[in-house]
């Protein structure tokens, strides 16, 4: 056993710690849980805690079904809002096979193999997550069909003695006690629409932190008597939840993407790394905009970039260079637009970070920053100026990702075609269903 395990074994005895959860993911970012006994933690540190793949999305073929879960001992966390009457943790764990090796089909291990690759160039890779979502009074539609937000409230509005605020409190500190810093969390610009923006982590923990986040704001949720969603657009007329992301790559304790007197302040690095993902950008959309709905957000306009883009301040670009801070070089970093709150982090942060390493590795030139309003242009403008669209529906997405030679070698083919075949279902789904859209319009009249 090393260091971390040994702490975490002395931490369970000194709190009575009853329960520890052990938490992976499936192929679409939901999160699995396995509660242990304190006794039987030790064991699972030597061998692995044995559970049926076969029963979880994106682990099915036959020699997946005996699999074992590996406790990554440095995630371990007291779950404060279990209360101390039972103390309850939680480890995130590594999946491996019978015989040790780690699974193809762990999201997790999908991206240690960026975070591995970037390593042998020399990076290690931060990102700062921004995460949007609605709190509703619950679950269920109103007597109008729509979802029922908790407010009226708009973009930083402060609304006194409203839900939002003191469940963002609430939520803050929760997230706090569970070892993650918060850095921003306000009202966002939807009814019921809430923002809270993590501290920039390393990849990896950042994807963490992501999934602990959705389980806190819902449990937080549920003790101000509401319900959160990270459905990526669940009311026409309002904005969508996106998932922002800041990217910087670090030689050391330098930020490479930082160079004084360049263009925005950006050295080479930073901009092969946005040409790689700009390039594919398009094949990548189907994990980072994985759902029937995320194009409803991503073609909704206002702030959502759906076009190809970059731009230094640009909000209507796929990927904007923040304000630059003089005198803050570690704050050099690219922020990532298209992705949604609904998405599974550790794919969506592999096939970012893989694709802008694959511009550094092949040396992508980066064409000129765009200062138009990209949302605004017309079609042909835009054909003309040449801004490459989005896919326009999942099924777009899942055409140009399965034509890709990038994701299957990022994602791996497991995952790849996992991936494709449960999209492909879902799509299936969704293409014959009758909607209320159609009924309302057609019925009438035809
Ligand atoms: N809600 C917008 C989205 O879906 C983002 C608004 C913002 O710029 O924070 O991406
Ligand atoms: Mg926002
Ligand atoms: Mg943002």
């Amino acid at each position: 056993m090393n260091q971390h395990q040994e702490n975490v074994l002395r931490t369970i005895e000194d709190n009575d710690v009853r329960f520890i959860r052990l938490w992976f993911t499936d192929v679409v970012g939901v999160l699995k849980s396995v509660a242990l006994a304190p006794a039987e933690v030790e064991a699972a540190f030597e061998e692995g805690l044995g559970f049926d793949g076969s029963s979880i999305d994106g682990y099915t073929r036959a020699q997946e079904s005996d699999m074992l879960l590996k406790p990554d001992a440095g995630t371990f966390q007291l779950l404060p809002w279990r209360g101390m009457d039972e103390p309850t943790a939680r480890m995130f764990c590594d999946v491996l096979t019978p015989d040790g090796e780690p699974s193809a089909a762990d999201p997790r291990h999908v991206l240690r193999k960026q975070v591995e690759r970037a390593a042998r160039m020399g990076f290690t890779c931060y990102t700062h997550p921004e995460v949007e979502f609605f709190l509703l009074r619950s679950d269920e539609l109103g007597p109008d069909g729509e979802p029922q937000p908790v407010d009226r409230a708009g973009y930083f509005d402060h609304v006194p003695g409203g839900v939002s605020q003191n469940f963002r409190r609430r939520a803050v500190t929760m997230l706090e006690a569970v070892g993650i810093p918060v850095e921003f969390s306000h009202h966002e610009n939807g009814p019921g629409q809430n923002e809270i923006d993590l501290r920039y982590a390393e990849i990896l923990e950042s994807a963490d932190n992501v999934m602990t986040l959705r389980t806190v704001i819902k449990e937080v949720a549920l003790m101000h008597n509401s319900y959160a969603t990270f459905m990526p657009k669940p009311f026409s007329q309002h904005a969508g939840s996106g998932m922002h992301t800041h990217f910087s790559l670090f030689e050391g304790d330098q930020n490479a993407f930082f160079e004084p007197g360049a263009e925005f302040q950006l050295s080479t690095i930073a901009r092969q790394f946005i040409a790689g993902i700009l390039k594919h950008a398009p094949e990548l959309t189907a994990v980072t905009n994985q759902f029937v709905n995320s194009y409803k957000r991503l073609w909704a306009g206002g702030e959502v970039p759906a076009y190809v883009s970059w731009g230094h301040n640009n909000r209507s670009a796929l990927m904007r260079v923040p304000l630059y801070k003089p005198n803050k070089r570690d704050s050099a970093r690219v922020e990532y637009r298209g992705i949604d709150s609904a998405t599974n982090p550790y794919l969506s942060y592999a096939v970012l970070l893989g694709a802008g390493l694959e511009g550094i590795e092949k040396g992508y030139e980066l064409a000129p920053a765009s200062t138009d309003d990209i949302g605004a242009l017309t079609n042909y403008e835009r054909r003309v100026m040449g801004y490459e669209p989005l896919p326009g529906t999942l099924h777009d997405a899942l055409r140009l990702m399965s034509e890709s030679e990038l994701m299957p070698e990022i994602l791996g083919e497991h995952v790849f075609s996992s991936f494709l075949r449960n999209k492909e279902a879902e799509w299936d789904d969704y293409r014959v269903n009758i909607s209320p859209f159609e009924l309302n319009r057609y019925l009438g009249v035809l």
